[in-house]
C-alpha cells in the first residue's frame, strides 16, 4: 500500500512536525532536524525527546529525516567534509536512538575534483561514518539527484556503485522524481519507465528503493536543473505519478511531497497522488 505525505516544518520544534502533517492530512512526513542551512545545532532537550518517541510511536508510520544542505560528503576540502561527517553523525545518532525509519541526503557534490574523484570520497566518508556508528534501526537512504554540475549519485548505477561498497549497513535509495526526470530518466513513458525499471533491475533491484520524493519538474527531461513542481503542472505530469502509482513494487512506497509550499498546495498535490493512486 502506497502511503502518501510531505516536509513539513519544524520551527518551534521537532514535536510540532506531527500536529503539522496532521493538519494536511499526510500518512508520512519528512523534516529538517536543524535548519538545513546553518551548522549549528542546539540539540533536543531530553524532555522533547521522550515526547517526541511518543508521538512517534503513536503516528506508527515511516518518518523521514532530511540531512542539511550543506553536508558534502564529496568535497575536496577536508575541514568540510570531516564537518559533514560529523553533523551527519550527530544526526544519524539521533534518528537511530528516537526511532526515526529514514535519514536521507544528497551523496554530495564534485567542486574542483572530477566526478569519479568525488564518487570515491562519498565512499571514502561513509566508510568513516558507518566505522564509527552502525544504525540499528534507522536506514540511510542516498537521494538520486538532478545531475547538476558536480553532482554525484545522479543515477541508479552511481547510487548502486556507492551501495555496494556497504554489505550489511542499513542503505537503500531515496527516488527523487524531479531530479530523476531532469537527469534525463524519462518516467513519464511507457518506454522511459521501463528502462528506467531495467537499469534498478539490473543495478541495485527494487528492493533498495525506500521511499519517494515526489515531485514534478519546472525544466524538461534532461534539463539537468533542481526546481520542483505541483503534482502535474510541471513537464512530468500525471502519466509520470500514474506509472508509478500503478506498479507492482512502487506502489507499494511512502511518497514524500517536497512540492513549492503555497498555500494549501500541499493538501492539493495530495489529493491529486491518492486520486491517481485510487484510480
Ligand atoms: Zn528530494
Amino acid at each position: 500500500m502506497a502511503l502518501f505525505g510531505a516536509h513539513v516544518s519544524a520551527s518551534g520544534g521537532i514535536t510540532k512536525t506531527f500536529l503539522r502533517a496532521r493538519e494536511i492530512g499526510a500518512e508520512v512526513f519528512q523534516f529538517f532536524l536543524r535548519s538545513p542551512r546553518v551548522w549549528k545545532w542546539k540539540g533536543v532537550n531530553e524532555e522533547t525527546k521522550k515526547i517526541f518517541m511518543e508521538k512517534l510511536k503513536e503516528f506508527n508510520a515511516p518518518v523521514v529525516v532530511h540531512a542539511p544542505y550543506l553536508l558534502n560528503l564529496a568535497s575536496p576540502k577536508e575541514d568540510l567534509r570531516k564537518k559533514s561527517i560529523e553533523v551527519f553523525l550527530e544526526e544519524l545518532r539521533f534518528c537511530d536512538e528516537v526511532g526515526i525509519h529514514y535519514y536521507n541526503f544528497h551523496p554530495g557534490t564534485a567542486t574542483g575534483i572530477d566526478e569519479e574523484e568525488g564518487l570515491k570520497k562519498v565512499i571514502k566518508s561513509l566508510e568513516e561514518i558507518f566505522s564509527q556508528y552502525s544504525p540499528k534501526f534507522t536506514t540511510v537512504l542516498l537521494e538520486n539527484t538532478a545531475g547538476e554540475k558536480g553532482d554525484i549519485g545522479k543515477n541508479i548505477s552511481e547510487l548502486g556503485r556507492i551501495i555496494k561498497c556497504f554489505d550489511g549497513v542499513k542503505l537503500g535509495i531515496c527516488l527523487d522524481t524531479c531530479h530523476a526526470f531532469a537527469y534525463g530518466y524519462e518516467i513519464n513513458t511507457e518506454r522511459g519507465f521501463g528502462e528506467f525499471k531495467r537499469e534498478i533491475e539490473k543495478t541495485v533491484g527494487f528492493e533498495s528503493i525506500k521511499a519517494i520524493h515526489a515531485n514534478d519538474s519546472k525544466v524538461p527531461l534532461g534539463a539537468r536543473k533542481d526546481r520542483h513542481e505541483h503534482i502535474g503542472r510541471g513537464y512530468i505530469g500525471f502519466e509520470g505519478f500514474r506509472n508509478l502509482l500503478k506498479d507492482e513494487y512502487f506502489s507499494t512506497l511512502p511518497y514524500y511531497l517536497e512540492t513549492p509550499k503555497e498555500g494549501n498546495m500541499d493538501i492539493v498535490n495530495l489529493k491529486i497522488l491518492r486520486k491517481i493512486y485510487s484510480e
